[in-house]
């Protein structure tokens, strides 16, 4: 698994789909003050235990076909004008931060991760990878049963702008499908891996009824440059609305679960509130 480096050319890219203009309303609100954690009805509903029944037997592009009769959709797609950026922080609602966490699950560290955010009572994204989740389905539903919000990252982590809009839809499309048979809720939210976005994925997002979300610090941890490093960059990222972005898999992975072992207990001792953001 290749993580978010950044690849020669993905200045221009994000010059490019900066100057796409501005998005309109910001829908993002953070998660309520009392930090208790999203549970969509749907995963009520169907529990955490396997695919969906409505889900079995679907034709793969279900999702995308346009919803007809009286059934309640399974999904509502992004509400419109299409984003052309993506989210970067919350709104600064609070004094409040999220951390994310890409390309898992791992078995090795997601449970490490885990184990952090659990002790200190916090919710966390986890942008997983559909060829990593259908591996380790167990962990798909750790995650979700801690209450950690989960996103979608493409199937295989290629450059998506490389790819077809098809093959992008194929890429989001299938690893939604994976993760809604796993959790009962499909994602609403999806990272572009390498944070490469283009109009193509802004789109077929929203048909899939996610929003992007991007990054404001990058602890650069996939480089392994030691868990002294990672703190101080999230130290000197931490601002309210911060989103900060990190791996739980992909390589070795230590220094990210030594890192957030230190900087967690540091930010909630600063006042910050640990949260993940809510669409309305
Ligand atoms: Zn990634």
């Amino acid at each position: 698994m290749k993580n978010d480096q950044m690849l020669p050319g993905r200045r221009t890219l994000l010059r490019l789909t900066a100057g796409l203009g501005t998005a309109g309303v910001v829908r993002v609100i953070a998660a309520d003050p009392a930090g208790t954690p999203f549970r969509p009805p749907a995963l009520d509903r169907a529990g955490a235990a396997g695919p969906s029944p409505a889900l079995r037997g679907a034709p793969p592009s279900y999702r995308l076909t346009p919803m007809t009769g009286d059934a309640p959709p399974r999904f509502r797609p992004a509400a419109p004008p299409v984003r052309t950026r993506p989210f970067e922080h919350l709104p600064e609602v609070g004094h409040a931060m999220v951390l994310s966490f890409d390309d898992g699950p791992d078995p090795h560290y997601t449970p490490r991760v885990l184990a952090v955010l659990r002790e200190h009572d916090v919710r966390a994204m986890f942008f997983l990878c559909g060829e990593m989740a259908d591996d380790h389905r167990d962990l798909v539903r750790a995650i979700a049963d801690d209450g950690h919000t989960v996103g979608n990252h493409s199937w295989a982590h290629p450059l998506v702008t490389k790819l077809s809009r098809a093959g992008v839809r194929d890429e989001l499309g299938r690893t939604s499908e994976v993760i809604e048979g796993l959790t009962g809720t499909p994602p609403v939210w999806y990272r572009a891996p390498y944070g490469a976005w283009n109009r193509d994925s802004f789109e077929i997002g929203a048909e899939l009824g996610m929003e992007p979300m991007a990054w404001s610090v990058d602890t650069l941890d996939w480089t392994e440059p030691g868990a002294d490093t990672i703190v101080r960059r999230v130290r000197q990222g931490a601002a309210p609305g911060a989103v900060v972005l990190s791996h739980d898999a992909g390589g070795d992975r230590s220094q990210s679960v030594a890192a957030l072992r230190r900087y967690l207990p540091e930010l909630l001792d600063h006042g910050y509130r640990i949260t993940v953001p809510q669409r309305r």
